[in-house]
């Protein structure tokens, strides 16, 4: 069997993938790849497991539909860059104090040290820590946003997050633009202890002083929004969006059941069942999110 561009050997052609190098005239993949080669499955990475209906699904189409399974419209946990870029007007998002870094004020260890899990997971990320912040544009509307990151080190909320949303709200209030952000954490860090719980505290004054002066403050939830970032700044939002079948909440279901010795609720911590009990204004599809926020600052005429 030949190939055009027959210098190749057949594994070299299944790593370039199916684009680049097709059958000669006389014989198709159908007739004789696919069916004589012991089965390899697709080329990695091409296809995808939806976590949620378990469809097998394209992954180009699943991120062309902003990672949301176009099946069961399942909406899949996407880094801060992805939402930057799903959020923002192309091309416009400006980051600002991508320089903070953590230090390491308890010495903590656990497994191993915590600069060495710092300089890990930066590795394995690419970004500095679990928060990207920036001005850019929604729709036309300038904004800052801030945006939380699950993938570094479960999105969890230590002196760097907490700082960068910090100077997110005031750069909001220097510039007269709508603050917005994305949470989607596991918490405080507990590597920085009651340095991360402080961030709880120096976040909501921010945003009391952001109120203060007029401002916007748009808070989106995504899946998962929990511990110390729900007890503060992702709770204070002038409107409050969650992501479908979010899983907000403070403390696990597991804790709260042995606390209060009671049955909880169906789809308790659900996005459904918080709009149910009004701690959300509304439930946005990803799809919507751009409008619905420059929709929010339009009403709110900044
Ligand atoms: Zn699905």
């Amino acid at each position: 069997m030949k190939y055009r561009g027959d210098e190749v050997s057949r594994p070299a052609i299944d790593a370039r993938c199916f684009a680049t190098l097709r059958p000669v005239a006389e014989t198709t993949w159908t007739q004789t790849d696919l069916a004589q080669t012991p089965k390899k499955g697709v080329p990695e990475g091409l296809w995808m497991k939806c976590p949620s209906c378990e469809e097998t699904l394209f992954k180009k189409a699943v991120e062309s539909n902003l990672w949301v399974c176009p099946k069961c419209q399942h909406h899949m946990r996407v880094s801060a860059r992805q939402r930057v870029e799903q959020l923002l007007d192309p091309g416009t998002f400006e980051e600002i104090d991508a320089h903070l870094v953590a230090i390491d004020p308890l010495n903590f260890v656990d497994s191993k040290p915590y600069p060495a899990r710092i300089a890990d997971t930066r590795k394995k990320t690419g970004e500095r820590d679990a928060l990207l912040s920036g001005f850019g544009f929604v729709k036309g509307r300038r904004v800052v946003v801030a945006v939380m990151d699950f993938t570094f080190l479960g999105g969890s909320m230590g002196s760097v997050v907490g700082e960068k949303i910090t100077r997110a709200i005031e750069a909001g209030i220097d510039h007269n633009v709508p603050v917005v952000t994305v949470a989607c954490s596991g918490g405080a860090r507990m590597h920085e202890s009651g340095f991360s719980l402080m961030q709880m505290a120096k976040t909501s004054a921010a945003l009391a002083r952001l109120d203060e002066a007029k401002g916007l403050y748009i808070s989106v939830l995504a899946d998962p929004t929990t511990g110390g970032v729900t007890a503060s700044f992702a709770m204070l939002g002038d409107v409050i969006f969650a992501e479908p079948k979010a899983l907000i909440g403070f403390a696990g279901p597991r804790v709260i059941k042995q606390t209060i010795r009671q049955e909880l609720p169906e789809g308790f911590q659900s996005s459904e069942f918080l709009l149910e009990s009004g701690f959300l204004d509304r439930i946005v599809h990803r799809k919507d999110l751009r409008s619905e926020i420059a929709r929010v600052i339009d009403y709110a005429g900044r």
